[in-house]
């Protein structure tokens, strides 16, 4: 789940897992998964999970096989869906440096 956290002062976005809501802080070792849809256009919860064993425990209560992705490609796939270009991110990235927000 995506929630926000508040440090300093300021607030920021994080992913949390959907097992042991914990922060995730690497995404090649995390993974986002869902139940697939029967019908085209229809819309699924995605559910975001460290990978090991909190996949593991929370495919034991949703069960197995589920469509999944590595959080790293669930995440590019995200910014292309919203129209955020590696260009932007980058842009994005420049300012928030120069400024010192991140
Ligand atoms: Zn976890």
């Amino acid at each position: 789940m995506i929630r926000m956290i508040r440090n300093e002062g300021r607030t920021t976005p994080i992913v949390v897992c959907d097992n042991c809501k914990e922060p995730i802080t690497d995404s090649e070792m995390a993974m986002a998964i869902w139940k697939q849809p029967d019908v085209d256009g229809t819309q699924a919860e995605v559910f975001h999970l460290h990978k090991g064993p909190c996949d593991r425990a929370f495919k034991a209560v949703i069960g197995d096989p589920n469509p999944w992705q590595e959080l790293t490609k669930h995440l590019h796939y995200l910014c292309s869906n919203v129209g955020l270009s590696p260009e932007k991110l980058l842009k994005e990235e420049a300012i928030e440096q120069e400024i010192g927000t991140l």
